[in-house]
């Protein structure tokens, strides 16, 4: 049986590889995107991939959008909910805007595929759901507020959503990713990101790829034992 994934910003960065590797584990895997239309399609052209423009903030987008993967794919067996963005500055300086965008978009859109898709998962008696937290989420960080409260929320949206899952074979779990070589860390001033690289242990950026076998192993069957938990991936950077 091919099961269906669905990879919410999938199309570039962390997500365009947690695309790959799913396909890569035989998966049928539509990647949603919000808007960059021409990176969306040089991926699928890349790949083979299909590519869903909606935006995860959206609770009726993401219900038309994963009907229609459904459609179009199949039931839909995992969502790696990993569309994610930033608008940091510090408190002060920090807009109601910046503060919603984040919060509807990288902690609504969780619960938003996760409203469309949970049923059906449930009613199958098999599902997967990796939603993907942050570093910062954990630690805090400054000029972050919306996004450490957005992300500190993912996870414990992850261990609340577990515990329903549990009995009808759906396993839930976020990873942490640390400091990762993509555009959202591109963005940030090189004299910044210099001392933060300074901080990881490991003593370098991690790679897209390292989170996306964290996420292939949390949506295989052997997995089917890890539930509410939460894998770091920071090279190092933050342990507890
Ligand atoms: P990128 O900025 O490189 O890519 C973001 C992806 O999310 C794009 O595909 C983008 O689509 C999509 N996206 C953004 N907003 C929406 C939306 N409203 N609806 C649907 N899709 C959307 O991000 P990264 O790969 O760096 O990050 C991926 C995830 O990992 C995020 O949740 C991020 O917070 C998290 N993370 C990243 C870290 C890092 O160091 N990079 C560290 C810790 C966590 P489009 O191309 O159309 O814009």
């Amino acid at each position: 049986m091919t099961r269906v994934a669905i990879v919410t910003g999938g199309t570039r960065g962390i997500g365009e590889a947690i695309s790959l590797a799913l396909k890569d584990m035989g998966m049928t895997v539509a990647a949603n995107y919000a808007g960059n239309d021409e990176k969306a399609k040089a991926f699928t052209d890349r790949t083979g991939i299909k590519a869903y423009r909606w935006d995860v903030g959206d609770y009726d987008a993401c219900q038309q959008g994963c009907a229609q993967v459904a459609a179009e794919l199949g039931p839909v067996d995992v969502v790696v909910n990993n569309a994610g963005i930033t608008r940091d500055g510090v408190l002060a300086k920090m807009s109601f805007d910046d503060w919603n965008d984040v919060m509807r978009i990288n902690l609504g859109g969780c619960f938003n595929m996760a409203k469309a898709c949970f049923p059906g998962m449930r009613e199958r008696g098999w599902g997967r759901i990796v939603n993907i937290g942050s570093i910062n989420g954990q630690a805090g960080q400054y000029g972050q507020v919306n996004y450490a409260a957005a992300k500190s929320g993912i996870h414990g949206f992850t261990k609340a959503l577990a515990q329903e899952g549990a009995k009808t074979g759906i396993t839930v779990n976020a990873i942490a990713p640390g400091y990762i070589d993509t555009d959202m860390v591109a963005a940030v001033p090189p004299a910044v990101l210099e001392k933060i690289v300074a901080k990881i242990p490991v003593g370098r950026l991690g790679e897209a790829g390292e989170i996306a076998r964290g996420v292939a192993f949390l949506c295989s069957d052997e997995a089917g034992f890890v539930t509410g938990s939460t894998l770091s991936i920071n090279g190092g950077q933050h342990m507890y």
